[in-house]
């Protein structure tokens, strides 16, 4: 597997292969990410990940410092996976000297995640634009553990024109059903117990869908019923899956988020009602 460092050796290592398949990362790899590379490596000739912890994506009270980082873990888990190449690039390498050039996405991150971080959306539109840019994928790979990010990045990809087909791949989690996350590192035990809560109450929603109910607030509130400390809630939302608008009325398709924070650490999880998460394009 090749490490690439800078734009110029990925466009260079780009040059010789043909369809490729980007799955971006910001490391502390575990199975979620290794499934994005399963599914590059089987759709594309070549896969491509990188692993760049994104600070313009980070408030400044939020966890970039503290944000685990483990490089050669990660190496070896791509290269397991059979990645062709791993693009790891130092902060200016993705942000030179100067940089001042912003990606500003549209309504789909305006709520949930968009309202909770400010700025955070435009951060993750602005690196991931300048991997389009840099790798020029055929495919680039995303969790639905992240739904809305995946929703605002087909959004730009569409919007900019950029020709990459913009992926969504199921949710990996642990068996008893948390969702795999960098950051269920920060947990203690009693916390990683107390976080099985969240997707609990999503799949008590989920439950709820399966048995006929479509009224959004009942759904909402099949969740809110699972939550408890030391699981807070921020919010829950029962949203259009294509539009991220909140529901306020019955539709044939929903999807159910939320952010809850466990202890110190925030943690976001949701399930899709009505469609699959490779229908969205
Ligand atoms: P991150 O390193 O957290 O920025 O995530 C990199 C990519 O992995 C994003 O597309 C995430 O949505 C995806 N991802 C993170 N956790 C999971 C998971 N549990 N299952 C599937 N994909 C995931």
């Amino acid at each position: 597997m090749r490490v690439l460092r800078s734009a110029i050796d990925v466009r260079a290592w780009r040059a010789h292969a043909r369809r490729v398949g980007l799955v971006p990362t910001m490391g502390a790899l575990h199975a979620g990410h290794a499934s994005l590379v399963d599914r590059a490596v089987a759709e594309c000739d070549a896969a491509l990940a990188s692993i760049f912890v994104n600070p313009a994506q980070f408030a400044p009270h939020e966890d970039f410092a503290s944000y685990p980082r483990r490089e050669a873990d990660d190496l070896a888990l791509l290269e397991a996976h059979g990645c062709a190449a791993a693009f790891v690039p130092a902060v200016e390498e993705m942000y030179p000297p100067g940089d001042a050039t912003r990606v500003h996405p549209g309504p789909v991150a305006e709520p949930l995640e968009g309202a909770a971080r400010p700025g955070h959306f435009v951060g993750v539109a602005t690196v991931v634009t300048k991997l389009f840019a840099i790798a020029t994928p055929d495919v680039a790979f995303f969790g639905q553990k992240d739904f809305q990010q995946l929703r605002v990045l087909q959004t730009i990809a569409r919007d900019l024109r950029i020709g990459v087909r913009v992926v969504g791949c199921p949710t990996v989690r642990d068996p008893d059903g948390l969702a795999l996350s960098s950051r269920n590192a920060y947990l203690s035990a009693d916390e990683r117990t107390g976080a099985l809560a969240l997707s609990r109450g999503l799949f008590r929603a989920r439950d709820r869908w399966a048995a006929g109910e479509r009224d959004p607030e009942r759904l909402r509130a099949a969740v809110r019923a699972e939550i408890a400390p030391p699981a807070a809630l921020e919010y829950v939302s029962a949203a259009d899956p294509v539009t991220l608008r909140e529901l306020d009325a019955p539709s044939a398709r929903a999807v159910v988020s939320l952010a809850a924070r466990v202890g110190s650490t925030r943690l976001i999880d949701n399930v899709l009602l009505g469609m699959g998460v490779s229908e969205l394009t």
